[in-house]
């Protein structure tokens, strides 16, 4: 533990949502304050969190000060500005690595990345002109789907192309921006692995969960998934392979389609993921201690599986459910502190231990 932060050292973290909460809670338990860079107001993990401060990501002087008041910088979002992360690394280590972030960002980085890592993915193509779509679904066929290469998430920058007439509107929804066509995945579920990697280059997953879907929006993760164990394991081993590619330091989120031939990778997450959440009830050390071990320079802990678990996300009105959801004393509620409902906000979710 030669590199370990020491109790009380500042952990740095970019965005104030409900990830950057859950992790300073989990920092906070292992000893240490955290410092949150949010440009938005009142960020649910400002209420747990020791300092915030409220600036853009082009506020140089803010980043500056920002970075001399921690000892490490991590983040809960992968799309923060690469200037910023330029200036923030010249004072700081960020974990995990600029590498996981680059190749995160780009959908077009990611896929050639796993696919010369010998990773299966969908069939893609670069696209930034009505040509190279035209020739790209030439190549893949439809159905298709057309994706933003940056930014997107909860299937936002997304526009599905089931006849070749589609590709005109497909086009206009990019407004301009690069793009990714992704060949149609058949799939029968979605699974996701969560891992990590420790800075000694330890590496360890969760039990991999099923994931539901609800208009584009992770609805439940249900742990033990019900998938053969041999393609666990072999989704297990490959996330290994992944962070070690990356020399990743910290937890990171895989997505994973199976299919009848074994799985297609989705994308990675650099960060802690929404379809982790079950590990914190469900594991004794749970995906935000690890990943707050991870870039401390601790040994990982224990994420072996103690019990099976539904996570349910409380997603807007859902969160007028709480009174009822709170009767069954099994269900562990995990709140964000977000004073406004907003149609596909996630408000919190719900930890259901099955047995
Ligand atoms: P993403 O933003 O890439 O995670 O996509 C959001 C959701 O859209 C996924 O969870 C899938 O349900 C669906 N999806 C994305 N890409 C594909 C694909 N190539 N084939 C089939 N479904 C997809």
């Amino acid at each position: 533990m030669t590199e370990a932060l020491a109790p009380g050292a500042v952990i740095g973290i970019l965005g104030g949502g409900q990830l950057g909460r859950m992790l300073s809670v989990a920092a906070s338990r292992l000893g240490f304050r955290t410092h949150i860079f949010e440009p938005g107001a009142e960020p649910p993990a400002g209420h747990v969190a020791d300092r915030v401060t409220t600036a853009g990501y082009d506020d140089e002087d803010a980043l500056a000060a920002f970075a001399a008041a921690v000892d490490v910088i991590t983040f809960e979002f992968e799309n923060v500005p690469t200037a910023a992360l330029d200036l923030l690394e010249a004072h700081r280590p960020i974990r995990p690595n600029r590498k996981a972030l680059a190749v995160s960002q780009d959908r077009l980085a990611e896929k050639t990345f796993l696919s010369e890592l010998g990773l299966t993915t969908a069939p893609f193509a670069a696209v930034d002109t009505p040509d190279d779509l035209r020739e790209a679904l030439g190549r893949i066929g439809t159905p298709a789907i057309l994706k933003t290469r940056r930014f997107g998430y909860d299937g936002k920058g997304q526009a599905r192309i089931m006849t070749p007439g589609d590709a005109d509107k497909a086009l206009v929804d990019m407004a301009g921006a690069p793009a990714v066509l992704e060949g149609f995945v058949d799939f029968t579920c979605e699974i996701s692995v969560i891992g990590a990697r420790s800075v000694s280059g330890q590496v360890t997953c969760f039990d991999p969960g099923q994931n539901v879907h609800r208009d584009g929006i992770l609805h439940t993760t249900t742990v033990p998934a019900q998938v053969p164990a041999t393609l666990i394991l072999d989704a297990v081993l490959r996330t290994g392979d992944i962070l070690n590619a990356l020399e990743y330091v910290g937890v990171m989120g895989v997505e994973l389609f199976v299919t009848s031939d074994g799985f297609v990778v989705n994308e990675i997450a650099p960060r802690v993921h929404n379809s982790g959440h079950w590990t914190q009830n469900g594991c004794v050390v749970d995906q935000f201690e690890q990943h707050i071990r991870a870039i401390a320079g601790w040994p990982l802990g224990d994420g072996a599986r103690h019990s099976d678990v539904e996570m349910l996300n409380l997603i807007g009105d859902d969160v007028a459910r709480i009174p009822e959801i709170a009767t069954d004393p099994t269900n562990a509620i995990h709140l964000y502190g977000k004073a406004d409902v907003k149609p596909g906000r996630k408000m919190g979710h719900v930890n259901q231990i099955i047995r």
